[in-house]
């Protein structure tokens, strides 16, 4: 018999142990910037085209490499990192695998230029699928620049499952963000298509995530620091105010390297406790620096989560920082929570201090169940009870159905109540008296429903309802989200937003949507960005029920609000002429009714 095992071809051995290390453009160029990182470069300039699917180009000035190097450099398992098997419990660089670039090589048509310090002539190497076309000496600066053209040339399974340039965009400057945060003493750029995405300066931390998140970052971050026998845990974390709706930038690095770490991330968590609400996240950009000894770092090339020796040690060390941190410096600990601004545009008319609580207009020959539940004084409303009344009720064959909550019924019911009143239970739901029993309406999610269609037919039917801004407010972003805002441009368009971009991440906001106030419009598009990176790896992921969802999570009353019997009304005439008035665009109910039977059985249950 003949044999058929034969060993694969280097070039195709490559090619299969690249697709683990190189997933997508952002791959590449976290590997090509922890290798200019390692070179002990102080100055590193990314460049990219089409999202990294055409061009990704990186520079450095670190230590450049010998012609012989720049050869060895691209074969499997070719590494000057570590030399042993100890040597990977002693890791500091970025780097330890020596796959990187022979991946990279393996699946593009690479050209790297690079030279020593102490050479005169540099060293110039095309290679393309792995195989070297030309090696020649050459003039260049000191340092390495490695140009990436068209990866994944040949293999056209991975390519055509590339997300949009605007995901591959984010992902890349994602991988950016991570390398460039802790080492703001090197100086970092990055220019997409032409355009300068970053311009780092060299410089502390603190002005690194300036720099990377925008200028409003200035004055949400407290320092943090700590240190033990064992570890330093150094960064800055955001002010309790300052928490956000979505995760957002929560970044932990163990020496340096960016590490994902739900136990720690829930030290943090507690540390802020009761200081943020419970669907708000912090910010943080900690540093934890340990013997590598104390750590295994994931083998695995594309996975970010790694394993303390001790991580009950590293738990309580991490939470007893962060809490110090805040108490030193949270100087405002009366933070009112309940009060979100954007409440404020969600009526219109919103209701100012000291109003009166609703009224409840009572209708005791109807059902006089009303009194007990209603928020006037039920004390001196006792005797007036018309407990025959009740018992007429009864009597009289019109007995209360156990209600199937079929929209019709419901209708139904809404239609016969529009004549009866409406009263608050705890500000949170409007509860009102149906034939069949109470309706409780829960206001946050009503609202929400409304707004939504609403502004989801705004969208699709592109009216452009906007009113000009008096004085246009200039909105400045980080990278990652002005490419989200530019991603929506169209569908803010249509909903009523004017923006013209102002430099690299700037808008200037001209109009803004009829119906919005304009002391809060910088507040909601910067809810919008949150909601949307929220949202966006969901899979029947659509812009346009996104942005419309973002607007109603964003503007809808929350609970807590305290309404006037005519918002109530309004609420439930417009909830009642949506399209889907019981579902929440959660999932969830909107409303129930709670049958008169349930109330009767409660009432009539032997107290003891
Ligand atoms: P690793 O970083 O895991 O060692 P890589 O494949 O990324 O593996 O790189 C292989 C080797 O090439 C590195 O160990 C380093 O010696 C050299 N190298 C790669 N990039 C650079 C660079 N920008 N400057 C100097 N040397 C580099
Ligand atoms: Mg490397």
């Amino acid at each position: 018999m003949s044999n058929f095992i034969k060993l694969l071809p280097d070039s195709v051995a490559n090619q299969i142990a690249a697709g683990e290390v190189i997933q997508r453009p952002a791959s590449a160029v976290k590997e090509l910037l922890e290798n200019a990182v390692d070179a002990g470069a102080t100055e590193i300039d990314l460049v990219i085209k089409d999202a990294g699917k055409t061009l990704i180009q990186v520079i450095d000035n670190g230590c450049g490499m010998s012609a012989m190097d720049a050869r060895m450099c691209f074969e499997r398992h070719a590494t000057s990192k570590i030399s042993q098997a100890d040597d990977l419990f002693a890791i500091r660089t970025m780097g330890f695998r020596g796959e990187a670039l022979a991946s990279i090589a393996a699946i593009a048509q690479v050209e790297m230029k690079t030279r020593p310090a102490e050479d005169e002539l540099g060293t110039c190497l095309k290679i393309e699928g792995s195989k070297v076309i030309s090696q020649d000496p050459c003039q260049c600066s000191t340092g390495t620049s490695i140009l990436v053209k068209n990866l994944f040339f040949n293999v056209p399974a991975r390519r055509n499952f590339l997300k949009s340039n605007t995901a591959e965009t984010r992902h890349i400057i994602e991988e950016f963000i991570r390398v460039a945060l802790m080492h703001p003493t090197i100086a970092f750029s990055m220019i997409h298509n032409g355009k300068t995405v970053f311009k780092l300066a060299k410089g502390g931390l603190k002005a690194r995530i300036v720099g990377l998140f925008g200028n409003n970052y200035d004055k949400k971050l407290l320092p943090v620091e700590q240190k033990t026998e064992m570890l330093t845990i150094k960064g800055f974390i955001g002010k309790p105010e300052f928490a956000k709706k979505t995760r957002g930038e929560q970044y932990f690095f163990v020496n340096k390297r960016f590490i994902k770490h739900p136990y720690l991330n829930h030290a943090v968590l507690n540390a802020y406790a009761e200081l943020i609400p419970a669907d708000s996240y912090p910010s943080y950009f900690l540093n934890i620096d340990i013997d590598p000894k104390e750590i295994d770092i994931n083998i695995h090339p594309t996975k970010t989560e790694i394993n303390f020796r001790d991580s009950k040690y590293v738990y309580a060390v991490m939470q007893a920082a962060v809490k110090k941190s805040i108490g030193q410096y949270s100087l405002t600990p009366t933070i009112d929570f309940d009060v979100d601004p954007s409440i404020e545009m969600a009526l219109g008319s919103q209701p100012k201090e000291g109003l009166e609580a609703p009224k409840v207009n009572i209708n005791p020959d109807y059902n006089p169940f009303e009194k007990k539940t209603g928020a006037a004084s039920h004390q001196q409303k006792k005797e007036n009870l018309n407990w025959q009344e009740i018992y007429k009720h009864h009597q009289t064959g019109e007995e209360t159905k156990e209600i199937t909550e079929t929209g019709q019924q419901i209708e139904m019911e809404a239609e016969q109540q529009r004549s009866s009143s409406f009263f608050q239970i705890q500000n949170t739901f409007i509860a009102s008296n149906v034939r069949s029993g109470l309706m409780v309406i829960d206001q946050q999610r009503a609202h929400q429903r409304i707004l939504y269609e609403y502004y989801l037919k705004k969208i699709k039917e592109s009216p452009q309802n906007s009113q000009q801004m008096l004085f246009p407010q200039n909105l400045r972003l980080s990278p990652g989200d002005a490419e989200i805002i530019r991603g929506l441009k169209d569908e803010l368009k249509k909903l009523g937003y004017m923006l013209e971009p102002l430099g690299k991440n700037g808008f200037v906001i001209n109009g803004i949507p009829a119906d919005l106030e304009e002391s809060n419009s910088v507040a909601v598009l910067e809810r919008i960005i949150e909601n949307h990176k929220k949202h966006l790896k969901d899979l029947n992921y659509d812009k346009s029920v996104n942005l419309a969802r973002s607007m109603a999570v964003n503007l809808a009353i929350k609970p807590g609000t305290k309404l006037r019997e005519e918002e109530m009304a309004e609420l439930f005439d417009s909830l009642f002429a949506c399209e889907a008035p019981e579902t929440g665009i959660d999932g969830k109910r909107v409303l129930a009714i709670i049958p008169l039977s349930d109330i009767e059985r409660y009432i009539n249950e032997k107290k003891i």
